[in-house]
């Protein structure tokens, strides 16, 4: 896109923005359901362009992306009077006979970045916090999901004004360009390293930002666990998308006393889900792009693969893959896995594994398989993550009543449900005083006033 019809479309936004259009409910509630609508009447041409991307099942394209969306939507619908009503506080003594409230009040022009691995959910979930706060908004959505790129910016185009709403398609360099802009609020959602650009270039303008990243969620295993459950929760919780998820179980720490027996419980998941050629499933996903089946091919050589590591590049193919014997050290174990490959290391005590998560980037999500409530407990004080999530994975993303977001190298800020009007509303506090009479207790001369002053503070 040239620069001079981001502006256009920017001062466009700026003008309608500036009407108040946007600050009426009617008009949000209104809009809210023309997207709920388009989704509705869309939804099979949103699974086709994911399933042309990256061979989404149906299955997963609906669960994991326009279901949520939809909840997303319902959601601020319903809530949307009570979330922009002004919240009484209490008048501080010095304060009186004021009264006090605060008040959400939208940013004004909104950036959103998108990712490609849920291209559409990740681009509309949070444009839905964006127009329930009252916002203005310009979506860019991945490059590397290309298929979903072009529904979007169809959809957009069709259905609304692009003074409102514009989707900006493109790669790193339209990315740059809208950077350059200033907007009032920026919302990204991606890699760490892209994080650390997004936020410089939004320090220019003293933009604030919700930086939603990734990582390595670790995922801990203890002896005292349903192993079949907790197989079979793990093995979902990996392959659902390819283990293309920032919230994938990113490692295994399996107690060492149980690791080879889970192993084979892991195994005889994987085949009961897939079968014994996973290539020939409806069910599986395929990886984005030749760069990234080439990353993950290169980890396969990393450790002793135990069940998978099949591989075709001309499908972008990889098997769900179980691998052990890793080095701290490899790429595999350093870098964001964001594929199917699972790496299982041992611990001896609970305390080990602490400490290996520890001693690394605080993580979007962490797992734990116990029954024990004690460790359930330690785990969730003596770590520090987006997100936990004891006996499960991946699930906590889909409860649009959760606040989700990082920590961290993971991430600042959260969205769903009222974190995501929250973080597209700048809080107003709002003071109102009497013009019946004037209290002088704070004008010169002081003379005597201290003694009074000191007992009202
Ligand atoms: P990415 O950081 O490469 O790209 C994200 C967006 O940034 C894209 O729209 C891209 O065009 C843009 N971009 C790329 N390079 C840029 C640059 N130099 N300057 C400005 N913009 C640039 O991420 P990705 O590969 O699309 O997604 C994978 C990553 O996203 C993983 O790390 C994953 O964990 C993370 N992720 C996080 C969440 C979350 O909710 N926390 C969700 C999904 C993915």
């Amino acid at each position: 896109m040239v620069k001079a019809s981001i502006r256009d479309v920017m001062d466009g936004q700026r003008a309608f923005f500036g009407s108040c259009a946007t600050r009426d409910t009617g008009f949000r509630v209104e809009q809210l359901r023309r997207l709920y609508r388009v989704i509705r009447e869309n939804d099979a041409l949103i699974m086709d362009s994911l399933h042309a991307d990256m061979a989404k099942p149906r299955l997963e394209a609906y669960a994991g992306e326009i279901a949520l969306v939809l909840n997303e939507i319902r959601y601020a619908i319903r809530k949307l009077s009570c979330w922009t009503k002004p919240a009484w506080v209490m008048t501080a003594r010095p304060l009186l006979p004021s009264v006090c409230y605060t008040l959400a009040e939208p940013y004004g022009l909104v950036l959103i970045l998108a990712p490609w691995n849920y291209p559409f959910q990740l681009a509309v979930s949070p444009l839905v916090g964006a127009m329930a706060a009252g916002n203005c908004a310009v979506l860019k959505p991945s490059e590397l999901a290309p298929a979903m790129s072009d529904v979007l910016q169809r959809l957009f185009e069709d259905h609304f004004d692009p003074h409102y709403i514009h989707v900006a398609t493109g790669g790193a360099d339209v990315a740059r360009e809208l950077l350059e802009e200033r907007f009032d609020s920026i919302f990204f959602t991606g890699s760490t390293r892209v994080g650390r650009i997004v936020m410089e270039a939004a320090s220019r303008h003293l933009t604030p930002v919700t930086l939603e990243l990734g990582g390595k969620s670790p995922c801990i295993v203890d002896s005292d666990v349903h192993l079949r459950y907790a197989a079979r929760r793990i093995v979902w919780a990996k392959f659902f998308n390819a283990g293309q998820t920032c919230v994938a179980p990113d490692y295994l720490l399996v107690d060492s006393a149980i690791k080879d027996e889970f192993v084979e419980v892991l195994s005889k998941q994987i085949i009961a889900f897939f079968g014994t050629d996973p290539s020939g499933s409806p069910d599986y996903a395929r990886i984005i792009n030749r760069l990234h089946y080439d990353r993950l091919c290169s980890y396969l050589s990393q450790g002793k693969i135990l069940i998978g590591g099949q591989t075709s590049p001309e499908t972008r193919y990889i098997a769900p893959t179980l691998i052990e014997d890793v080095s701290p050290q490899d790429p595999l174990m350093q870098d964001e896995i964001f594929g199917p490959i699972l790496p299982i290391l041992g611990y001896t005590h609970l305390e080990e594994a602490i400490s290996f998560v520890n001693a690394r980037p605080k993580p979007l999500s962490l797992y734990l398989f116990s029954r024990d409530t004690r460790k359930q407990e330690q785990v969730r004080l003596e770590t520090s993550s987006g997100g936990y999530c004891i006996n499960d994975a991946v699930v906590q993303v889909a409860s649009h009543l959760l606040p989700f977001g990082g920590v961290g190298d993971s991430g600042m800020g959260s969205y769903h449900g009222k974190a995501g009007f929250d973080t597209f509303s700048h809080t107003k506090s709002v003071v109102k005083n009497t013009l019946l009479f004037d209290i002088p207790l704070r004008y010169v001369p002081y003379r005597f006033k201290l003694r009074l002053v000191k007992w009202l503070f």
